[in-house]
């Protein structure tokens, strides 16, 4: 039988319905599917033992004779125990199966079978419990005379692999499945060029295959591991160095800017910028200034001042005639900026028509005083007519009943967390707005400009990977006057000295920021933030950083009525969370809304807000100078990092206290993950090295969170590799350059679409 890598594993006869039906449920269905599901781990039996020499507690396989075999009940237990005798021609042994019934009409007496598994001593003598067991057809010769231990067997003798499971589908049954489709591997095309493979020493696509699934040696399965590693980078930055080949191709609105058009913008601001905001601003304005699609990355610490820039290059735009669209991850945040830009105007004689759009909002504003709320429907109108020509907004704005006329830039605040997905939504978001512009006639389509801001610093092998398509620009150092905020991991015994401590600082005028992970009490699985997913190929990841007793979370629903009735009740105190609406309706009368409360947070009316992460990002009130952490272990970093950036936007001085559920967490003890991480938050100076820190420590999955999903595990792991991701990017680059479309590797070509489908539309 003919088999490639597509085809579907329904054609191998030992592939039950039943067998597909697991596989289906762990998105299994092709050839290619099945083998690059790769082991987690290798459990090593190579060491064929004779039984007289076992010691206990050792991992070893022996080869024996089946003597008898019993079943047995232990109704204490409710157990089923089977028991066979096994013996060599010198000793003898027992090995015992816990609940596997069927395994009492398994074994042919009298046979050979290799046995796998680890070495228990007791008073009743020498046995295995649990062993992986192997029928030997021509007895232990075989093995002898090849002096190929490993070539037939699967599961015992040799290095097993240990695979990702799910319900009623183990290893074994992987490794049956695996093991015979294998046999039919000699002869695919290897994407990977030849010269390439060459140089980086990496094995063919069906040696390594076979190599990762039974290697002979630990060795073979990491050199094959390694080949995987590359494959992914390089077809990352293949997909990377396409996109960006292809906008250099696009044509772009060429925005005019001078210096006396960029001055006078600056002029709008009640600042004048720093050294390292104007080169970045430099270098927007060159970038938008080109007939080519801009595609940028504005990278700067919290508070560092991008919104200002942004703004500019939307005035330079609509200056030009041309839409700007700014889209923000949060409505309190799209809120914010459309408050930003109302202020920046407010006293201008400009005549920009500024919009807020999100799902459940839309206000257009025509200059000063002459803001109206509109029904949805004439917003649409409204960006069809380009009467709206700023419009800030949520994801909203990427919705395909969103007509722009004649869209200039494209702003993506806090880029990051709108993930690949997205990004490439709007690269190619296009396909259905060229088809109406060649319905409209236009002859020449243009598409906008591409910034994207983030204030989690991104480690630069990420930035030469996973945002390998973007042009970087960087703001390296805050405003003026700006304090470090002090940041305090705090015990429990110290809680009320804390309480005490807010308390004057309020009095002072100041307000605060109460953070916690929850909402309100629920069922524990489905609001985690631990992963869902904890099997990691090779295992290296830091998955159980997490706390997972969920008993212990502080909700705000709680805090918020501790902290207003029994605490605080003479201060006042609200709450905000995800759940609450976001604007005054009918239906929410009379209650508190997103919008009101951040409101009157930012007008002072508010002494402490409980909240959740929905401020994370971006929110600027500067008389906040405390932000309290509750359960600090369940967030990352950069969520601990950007939390922390609420605070330290005025004058005075900050602080950022870190509160832990779990009581090892602030101990002296080396309770390791947790108060190390506490600490670097505590000790790191600037987010690049917190950045760098963080994805050592949790490894790019949770880095870069769980909207980057079209990527392979194996792929994650590499982003860890420097060396191989300058390798994979030197072979990327000189790949496209001697053949742009891959016509002399059609393999590679397939396999690249496959690739970059899985990675923008999973
Ligand atoms: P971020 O980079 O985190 O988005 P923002 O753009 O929200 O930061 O700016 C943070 C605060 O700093 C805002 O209140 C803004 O007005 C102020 N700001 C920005 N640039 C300057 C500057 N050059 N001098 C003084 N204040 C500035
Ligand atoms: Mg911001």
């Amino acid at each position: 039988m003919a088999v490639t890598l597509t085809t579907p594993l329904s054609e191998f006869s030992h592939v039950t319905k039943r067998i597909l039906g697991h596989l289906g449920r762990m998105g299994i269905y092709t050839v290619h599917d099945l083998l690059y599901h790769f082991p987690v781990r290798y459990e090593d039996f190579s060491e064929i033992r004779p039984i007289a020499e076992l010691d206990a507690g050792e991992q070893v396989t022996i080869q024996g004779i089946v003597e008898n075999v019993s079943m047995r009940r232990s109704w204490r237990r409710h157990m089923t125990i089977i028991e066979a005798t096994i013996s060599d021609q010198n000793d003898t042994i027992r090995a015992i199966w816990f609940n596997q019934p069927y395994l009492a009409h398994t074994f042919k007496q009298g046979m050979w079978y290799n046995f796998s598994g680890k070495v228990s001593i007791k008073e009743e003598g020498v046995f295995l419990t649990n062993p992986s067991f192997e029928f030997l057809p021509h007895g232990p010769d075989e093995i002898s005379e090849q002096n190929l231990p490993t070539n037939n067997l699967r599961h015992t003798g040799r290095l097993v692999p240990i695979y990702p499971e799910t319900r009623g589908l183990t290893s074994k049954g992987i490794r049956f499945v695996i093991f015979p489709i294998l046999e039919h591997l000699l002869k695919i095309p290897d994407y990977i060029p030849e010269s390439i493979r060459a140089r980086e020493k990496l094995p063919g696509i069906a040696e390594a295959l076979n190599a990762i699934h039974f290697p002979n040696t630990l060795d073979d399965a990491l050199t094959a591991k390694r080949r995987f590693s590359f494959e992914n980078l390089f077809l990352l930055q293949m997909v990377n160095l396409r996109d960006r080949m292809m906008l250099a191709h696009e044509s772009a609105p060429a925005i005019p800017v001078s210096i006396e058009t960029i001055k006078e913008k600056l002029g709008l601001l009640p600042y004048t910028l720093t050294t390292s905001q104007k080169k970045s601003l430099w270098e927007i304005c060159q970038d938008i200034a080109e007939p080519h699609p801009m595609n940028r990355l504005l990278q700067g610490d919290v508070g560092s001042g991008k919104t200002a820039l942004a703004a500019i290059a939307a005035l330079l735009t609509s200056d030009a005639g041309f839409q700007a669209a700014f889209m923000a991850p949060t409505e309190i945040l799209a809120r914010q900026h459309y408050a930003t830009f109302m202020h920046l105007l407010s006293n201008s004689p400009l005549k920009v028509t500024i919009a807020l759009f999100t799902s459940k909002e839309s206000k257009i504003c025509y200059g000063q005083d002459l803001e109206q709320e509109i029904p949805k429907k004439k917003m649409l109108q409204c960006i069809e007519k380009k009467d709206a020509q700023i419009v800030i907004g949520t994801h909203a704005l990427l919705g395909n009943t969103v007509h722009w006329n004649k869209l200039g830039l494209v702003v993506i605040d806090e880029q990051h967390r709108f993930g690949v997905k997205q990004r490439a939504a709007l690269i190619h978001y296009d396909d259905d707005n060229k088809k109406q512009n060649r319905r409209r006639n236009q002859t020449s389509y243009s598409m906008p400009h591409f910034l994207s801001m983030s204030a989690t610093p991104i480690p630069r092998t990420l930035t030469l990977t996973v945002f390998g398509d973007l042009d970087l620009s960087t703001i390296t150092e805050l405003p003026p006057g700006r304090k470090p905020i002090k940041t305090y991991s705090i015990p429990p015994e110290k809680r009320a000295a804390t309480y005490a401590f807010i308390r004057k600082s309020i009095k002072e005028g100041r307000q605060v920021f109460v953070i916690c992970p929850r909402i309100e009490k629920t069922n524990p699985a489905s609001e985690s933030n631990v992963p869902k997913k904890n099997i990691k190929p090779f295992g290296s990841f830091g998955w159980n950083s997490h706390a997972t007793n969920t008993l212990e979370v502080k909700t705000v629903t709680e805090e918020y009525e501790k902290l207003s009735k029994r605490i605080f009740p003479d201060l006042r105190v609200a709450m905000l969370h995800g759940k609450m609406p976001a604007k005054k309706t009918p239906a929410s009368a009379g209650k508190p809304t997103k919008e009101s409360v951040m409101r009157n947070f930012r007008e002072g009316k508010i002494d402490i807000l409980v909240s959740t992460t929905v401020i994370e990002v971006g929110v600027d009130v500067p008389n906040a100078t405390i932000m309290m952490i509750e359960g600090a272990e369940r967030f990352g970093l950069a969520q601990l990092y950007q939390l922390r950036g609420r605070v330290g936007r005025g004058a005075h001085e900050s602080y950022c206290f870190l509160f832990t559920d779990s009581p090892s967490a602030t101990g002296t003890s080396k309770s390791g993950g947790i108060n190390a991480r506490l600490n670097a938050i505590t000790t790191a100076k600037n987010g690049f090295e917190l950045a760098e820190y963080d994805l050592k420590q949790r490894g790019p999955g949770e880095f870069l969170g769980t909207t980057q999903t079209g990527f392979p595990d194996i792929a994650m792991e590499a982003l860890m590799d420097p060396p191989l991701i300058s390798a994979s990017r030197e072979a990327a680059k000189e790949t496209l350059r001697s053949d742009p479309e891959l016509k002399k590797n059609i393999p590679l070509q397939k396999k690249l679409s496959q690739f970059a489908t899985s990675l923008h539309l999973e």
